[in-house]
């Protein structure tokens, strides 16, 4: 197997400036971006390609679309930032909106996903002293292995991948780690007292799409309850319709205790995340106690109303529902014997690669690219397709065609 690519000499002259200055903390392709439109992309060269990416599901509305742009240019002219210091009318109107749409008590806005999920583990805590009754500084959280919640040394501290984790400790304590999709593993963690919380993805995204039985997450949740310990939904990557529902729990009719949002709050404009609970469990935290300068100012509110009002409208979710069963169905009959898998739900999709090459995912990526679709590796055999819910099912049977193309040369 051999790909001959010879990177365009535009592209290659800025990859060659970014890798000069920027730091060497990811591996991009060699592609190189400039204008974006529903679900495709262009190159500085012109080129046009499928966007199956979608900026690790924050693009579900599609690249720039014009309701939410149309928000951000509006109030990017009215007033941008406020801080929390003072009150602004966009706050008023977001956290009425986001609160009712979710049906939750209150929202603890945030920008990105991590800071998110450190406000939940925060709340979580929290809650753990106040009202369970948990002693002081011996709160537990119960986390799966093959998690991913961001990259903040608390949160490292219970990854179980060794290149997010290596060189970075010493590492936070207070977390106890168990096998997804484990049930019994669960119920043994939650018989400790001083846990608070068990902190879970749905569908396991970066670890490669990995989708826990049937039963799982509603059982999470009932065990949860039993033992008075708060389910924490991680639903930055699932949730926003991205696998067929507005919440990927949907699925199970599980309502999280402390649900978490980022992503495509903001159909990938800024950063913007949330975390929302009831008042039992948000009003633990008091003034003064947690915070952010940028956490739900004026522009992203707007944006954020214009992203969730977006994902209704179009009915993003019964579409992601449709055309994800239409193209793992076409996967699948694609039948090549480097597919060892294909799996996900909605339009949250992952195929897994196995061939004695072991660059092979990456390679089929580049192809990919040749031919005018943008896909990454994760964890070196998996292949995350995951294109923008606003794609056309033509468009889709396009995307196919490339796919099945490009895997000749495996
Ligand atoms: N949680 C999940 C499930 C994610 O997929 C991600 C990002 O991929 C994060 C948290 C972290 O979000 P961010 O990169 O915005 O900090």
């Amino acid at each position: 197997m051999k790909i001959d690519y010879t990177i365009p000499v535009e592209s290659a002259k800025l990859i060659e400036i970014e890798e000069k200055y920027g730091a060497h903390n990811y591996h991009p392709l060699p592609v190189v971006l400039k204008k974006g439109e529903g679900p495709f992309v262009w190159d500085v060269e012109g080129k046009k390609y499928f966007d199956f990416l979608s900026g690790y599901s924050a693009v579900n509305q599609g690249h720039c679309h014009p309701k939410i742009i149309a928000a951000l240019v509006e109030q990017s002219q009215q007033l941008t930032l406020t801080s929390r210091a003072f009150h602004s009318d966009k706050m008023a109107d977001y956290t009425a909106y986001i609160t009712r749409y979710f049906g939750y008590d209150k929202v603890l806005p945030m920008n990105t996903g991590v800071e998110a999920v450190e406000t939940a583990i925060k709340l979580a805590r929290k809650w753990g002293y106040g009202v369970k009754g948990v002693a002081e500084g011996r709160a537990k959280i119960v986390t799966v292995e093959g998690n991913f919640h961001g990259r903040t040394v608390n949160v490292i501290s219970f990854s179980t991948d060794a290149t997010a984790r290596d060189g970075f400790g010493p590492f936070v304590p207070g977390y106890i780690s168990i096998p997804y999709n484990n049930l019994d593993a669960l119920k043994a963690a939650l018989q400790d007292d001083d846990v608070v919380a068990f902190l879970v993805e749905p569908i396991q995204g970066e670890a490669g799409v990995f989708v826990p039985d049937e039963g799982y997450l509603a059982e999470a949740y009932r065990l949860c309850r039993e033992n008075n310990v708060l389910f924490i939904g991680d639903e930055i990557q699932t949730g926003l319709a991205r696998t067929g529902k507005m919440l990927a729990c949907d699925h199970e009719n599980v309502r999280p205790d402390i649900l978490i949002l980022g992503k495509a709050l903001s159909g990938g404009v800024l950063p913007i995340s949330a975390v929302l609970a009831d008042d039992d469990i948000m009003l633990t935290i008091q003034p003064g106690e947690h915070g952010s300068t940028y956490g739900g100012n004026p522009l992203a509110c707007a944006v954020a109303i214009a992203s969730l009002s977006v994902l209704k409208d179009e009915g993003l979710a019964d579409k992601a529902a449709e055309l994800g069963e239409y193209f793992r169905d076409e996967l699948r009959k694609i039948a090549h014997p480097a597919i060892q898998e294909v799996r996900g739900k909605g339009l949250l999709n992952a195929i897994v690669v196995k061939h004695p090459n072991a660059e092979a995912a990456y390679l089929l990526c580049v192809e990919l690219m040749k031919k005018g679709l943008l896909a990454k590796p994760t964890h070196g055999d998996k292949i995350r397709f995951a294109p923008p819910l606003v794609i056309s099912k033509e468009q889709l049977t396009e995307a196919l065609a490339i796919i099945k193309d490009s895997l000749a040369v495996l």
